[in-house]
């Protein structure tokens, strides 16, 4: 049965839910991180599963990563690891390391936000706190579930369990304070609500669409990571929706939502569904894929309207001031345009500037390609024109190399130009 705990008389007490009453079960939680949770309580210490591990597996979903809350504090997890470092100014948190390369997250119960961690002063012992205080300086109820490994139940400090039930995404506290606290919060609130297919609570969404301005207070770079997991993990075409819809895409990209007045939408959301297709058959898209898709629509409206004669100079002019804003790193900026500028010459294959061992030889091409692949399987006509560049190149030009099949032929003779991700 649904129990409170009975030993905190300062504090609301959580909902504690049983293993025989919830779907959490071991099997689906990481074998290392598993290991980390029991050596932890082994040695004393309570270690909980914590935030989106624990949501995504209550949805059934496979977990981006498996974080780790416990109440011993960094030293402690640095004796009791071998393999552990311990990371970052402002809090410090352990990383586990594990064969290749995976990494579990270990953080003592925080008793303060974790917001501005860049910027904020060095940590003292007094960041550090109780499970409760824990759960309540996270961002929304359903991020603030923990998994006990010592019992295997459910705990429940914010009503986070029914309002996964109910698929709502509801700030923990006021959420006037929260976003007032860490406006990228109000982007995270977009994430998940499109991540999860869920609602954001209405109070929320009126904050988001007043205040929505207040994004820019937030680190720049911050606001660059959240739009990358919020378009590459496979509901890029709900996230573009809702962003539209509260207005943030106005303040973000102002540019894409004046061309949205002129041209609708569509366009977008198009691109946006067919990139989510391919993120559920398994391909992840590099972030300057995410950027090209994002920007296309508005830079193929530029490019109609213009001689057309210089492509890079062209997608520079028409991405460098929504780059700036948002301060992609120039590396990123540069790709991004080959791949937007590389389109009018794949949607030419039979034209005059057509030059297929230019084309075909570019670093970017595996990228450009899935964008011409993503763009032209929206229109009309746009199946032959893909077929005619797989006769030219092969099954999929926009297929990962297989690094085994790479290095046989590279042997032999020079790189095949579909597989190669550099030149
Ligand atoms: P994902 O599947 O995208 O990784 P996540 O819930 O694990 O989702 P993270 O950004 O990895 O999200 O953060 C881990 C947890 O840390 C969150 O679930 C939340 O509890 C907490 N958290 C992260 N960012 C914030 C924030 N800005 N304010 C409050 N809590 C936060
Ligand atoms: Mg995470």
């Amino acid at each position: 049965m649904r129990s409170r705990s009975e030993n905190s008389t300062l504090h609301p007490e959580p909902i504690i839910v049983p293993r025989s009453e919830h779907s959490l079960s071991r099997s689906s939680i990481d074998p290392d991180a598993l290991k980390v949770l029991y050596r932890l309580n082994r040695h004393g210490h309570i270690a909980y599963l914590v935030g989106g591990g624990v949501r995504d597996l209550l949805l059934g979903k496979k977990p981006k990563d498996f974080d780790i809350s416990t109440s011993a504090h960094p030293h402690e997890i640095k004796k009791i690891f071998g393999n552990c470092r311990l990371i970052g100014r402002r809090f410090r948190l352990a990383h586990i390391h594990f064969r290749g390369g995976k990494i579990i997250e270990v953080s003592t119960f925080r008793a303060i936000s974790e917001i501005n961690q860049e910027d904020g002063p060095v940590s003292s012992d007094n960041t550090f706190g109780t499970p409760w205080e824990d759960a309540f300086r996270r961002d929304f109820t359903v991020n603030a579930l923990f998994y006990n490994i010592s019992d295997f139940s459910v705990i429940d400090y914010v009503n986070g369990l029914k309002d996964l039930e109910n698929r709502l995404i509801r700030c923990i506290g006021d959420p006037e304070v929260r976003f007032r606290e860490d406006p990228i919060r109000m982007l995270r609130g977009i994430r998940f609500a499109a991540l999860l297919d869920c609602d954001l609570d209405s109070e929320s969404e009126r904050l988001i669409r007043e205040s929505k301005d207040d994004i820019w207070e937030g680190a720049t770079s911050r606001i660059l990571e959240e739009i990358i997991r919020m378009m590459g993990r496979g509901t890029a075409a709900s996230a573009f929706d809702r962003l539209q819809e509260l207005g943030l895409l106005s303040t973000l990209f102002p540019e894409i939502d004046q061309h949205i007045r002129i041209e609708g939408g569509d366009f977008y959301h198009d691109v946006f569904s067919k990139l989510d297709k391919r993120f559920h058959s398994g391909e992840t898209p590099d972030p300057w894929l995410i950027f090209a898709c994002l920007f296309y629509p508005y830079f193929d409206f530029i490019y109609r309207g213009s001689s057309g004669d210089d492509l890079l100079k062209l997608a520079r002019d028409a991405i460098s001031p929504i780059c700036r804003r948002i301060q992609v790193p120039k590396r990123m900026q540069d790709i991004i345009r080959q791949i937007l500028a590389a389109q009018v010459r794949l949607f030419d294959v039979r034209g005059s500037r057509f030059k297929p061992r230019t084309v075909l030889r570019k670093a970017y091409f595996r990228d450009a390609f899935t964008l011409f692949e993503i763009v032209a399987s929206t229109t009309s006509g746009g199946r032959e024109l893909i077929s005619e560049w797989q006769k030219l190149e092969g099954p999929s030009p926009s297929q990962k190399p297989d690094p085994k099949r790479t290095r046989r032929r590279r042997k032999r003779g020079p790189k095949p130009p579909a597989t190669t991700p550099a030149g």
